[in-house]
């Protein structure tokens, strides 16, 4: 049902953008009128993203440390080219830069539904302008707001990459002009289109000459084929998905992820030669609301066919950025392990969803680690490891996990390139009786030493095993002999009694890959 309902609401755009484009009479003015407009939308959109970023992670103040995150928002770029703080007197407090010309508004204009104000600005005594895009929070705090150089917020090119044949302008509500491009021929006949951006109330216009309208229909008539086909792809990949999950456990599971009911425990990974506390694994917990604690594997099957693994995912990665972030922020050599199902790294999500949770939070990516299962094929093994080259190129580690008891073998770790090898607690427990595990744990002792991998033992439960994994040379281990997994609260304590801050080894001047687990 959900399939025949897809596919009618898919065709739909089609068929309404077609009667569009033939009602227009195939207009390029109208088409490069919502061109430019999608334009100007997505590059203010960009900068309303970030400043509701900064906002959400505390940025309030002029304090150093705040002031640096700002300016670490800028260089990971945007249209943007600036972002400060703008006092209650409505004077600018502090910017990214730490230089202050004066800015002095022309007009301004309130975003529907938003907290969000556009002004245009006058910078110092000249007559440069640019868009300022200001989050008004509460009245007692300085407003962060992000600076567009208003050129930015048009297109400089026509539709079809070539010269823009025809004006294009940007105005506030007051008719104050935010941005032009192209000009108009004032020897041919002019057609006009006016239109309003739904979300920042800016209105383009643009101006075309009649004659040389549509030079080639061909590729007016491509981009809406591509737009509509997109957007119809769009929509049945949305209405396949819902179809594929079966409605009463997933329905209560999509309720627990969205009531937190899915809590991060802690495990901690300690280095066996040295006994400091390396970081930790996470490790899910479903609190019920009837105060009842299950395990994941009561409901790991579950969470696999309903898709949600992916949601409950950056659920857990989102409570332990806020759980946790300020005490492993103030430990840069502390790691944090998160498991990932093996289709997070379908269509590199993993590196989307990472990048967003924790870009601008006080856990740095380069102590976060992926943990991959060995127990799952994959089908894409190219795919996969250029999404684990990318995690790396941003700083994270990827673990293999459960390594050993997959059916893939030891090459199939050493073509993904990964960082860690963790040793499954199968191995481990069995090395007292079992010659055949002691053989798979040196082996994979071997491999990391000659691929310079670390290498973690899970599941250690007794002093034995501590002494001959550290015989082996082997440095991080994680198990009941030194701790099961804890609720945030006993993590945090465990963490100030072994590694106290002031102990803490001074933060690298060059972001530089912690040293997790080794
Ligand atoms: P895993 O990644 O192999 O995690 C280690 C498991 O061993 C955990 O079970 C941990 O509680 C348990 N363990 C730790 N130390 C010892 C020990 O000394 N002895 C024994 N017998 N067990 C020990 P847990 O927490 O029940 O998790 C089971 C599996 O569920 C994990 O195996 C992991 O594959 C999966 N899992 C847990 N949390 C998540 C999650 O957030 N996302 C995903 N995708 N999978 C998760
Ligand atoms: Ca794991
Ligand atoms: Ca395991």
């Amino acid at each position: 049902m959900a399939v025949v309902l897809g596919i009618i609401a898919a065709s739909v755009p089609v068929l309404l953008f077609n009667a569009w484009l033939r009602g227009q009479g195939e207009d390029e003015t109208a088409v490069t009128a919502a061109w430019a407009l999608g334009y100007a939308d997505t590059q203010i959109g960009e900068a309303v993203t970030a400043i509701n970023d900064l906002s959400t992670n505390g940025i309030d103040s002029c304090r150093p440390a705040q002031v640096e995150a700002m300016r670490r928002a800028v260089l990971r770029s945007g249209p943007f080219k600036e972002l400060l703080l703008i006092g209650q007197n409505g004077q600018v407090a502090c910017t990214d830069s730490g230089l202050q010309v004066r800015q002095q508004v022309i007009a301004s204009v309130a975003a529907t539904d938003r907290d969000i104000l556009l002004e245009l600005v006058r910078i110092g005594e000249g007559s440069e302008r640019l868009l300022r895009v200001r989050k008004v929070g509460q009245a007692d705090k300085p407003s962060i707001a992000a600076v567009i150089p208003t050129a930015l917020l048009l297109p400089q090119v026509s539709l079809r990459g070539g010269r823009l044949d025809g004006a294009v302008r940007l105005t506030m509500p007051d008719g104050a002009v935010v941005s032009e491009a192209g000009k108009v021929n004032s020897e041919q006949e002019q057609r006009h289109v006016r239109l309003r951006s739904q979300p920042y109330g800016l209105t383009v216009t643009v101006s075309l000459p009649v004659g040389g309208l549509i030079a080639d229909q061909d590729a007016l008539r491509r981009i809406a084929m591509l737009v509509t086909g997109v957007t119809a792809i769009v929509i049945l990949l949305f209405a396949l998905r819902r179809a594929r999950q079966p409605a009463s456990g997933t329905a209560e599971l999509a309720k627990a992820i969205l009531s937190d009911q899915f809590v991060p425990y802690y495990q901690p990974v300690v280095d066996i030669q040295t006994g400091k506390l390396l970081g930790a694994e996470v490790l899910v917990r479903w609190k019920r609301a009837d105060g009842s604690f299950i395990e994941p594997a009561a409901f790991a099957a579950l969470i696999e066919s309903s898709g949600l693994s992916l949601d409950l995912t950056r659920s857990l990665m989102r409570r332990v950025r806020d759980d946790i972030g300020a005490a492993i922020g103030k430990r840069p050599r502390v790691s944090v392990a998160f498991n990932v199902a093996p289709q997070h790294f379908d269509d590199a999500m993993i590196i989307n969803d990472v990048g967003t949770i924790f870009d601008n939070s006080q856990i740095k990516l380069t102590q976060i680690v992926l943990e991959l299962t060995e127990r799952h094929r994959i089908d894409n093994l190219t795919a996969m490891r250029k999404t684990i080259a990318a995690l790396q190129g941003m700083g994270c580690k990827v673990a293999i996990d459960d390594a050993g008891t997959g059916h893939s073998g030891l090459s199939y770790i050493l073509k993904l390139g990964v960082d860690i090898i963790k040793i499954d607690k199968v191995f481990v427990h069995a090395l007292g009786s079992e010659g055949h595990s002691k053989a798979t744990i040196e082996t994979l002792i071997d491999l990391a030493k000659n691929m310079r991998m670390e290498i973690v033992a899970e599941g250690v439960e007794d002093f034995d095993q501590v002494t001959y994994l550290r015989e082996r040379g082997v440095a991080a281990a994680q198990g009941y002999v030194f701790a099961p997994p804890l609720p945030a609260g006993s993590f945090l304590q465990l963490l100030d009694a072994m590694e106290p801050v002031a102990e803490m080894v001074p933060a690298p001047a060059k972001p530089q890959r912690a040293s997790s687990f080794r």
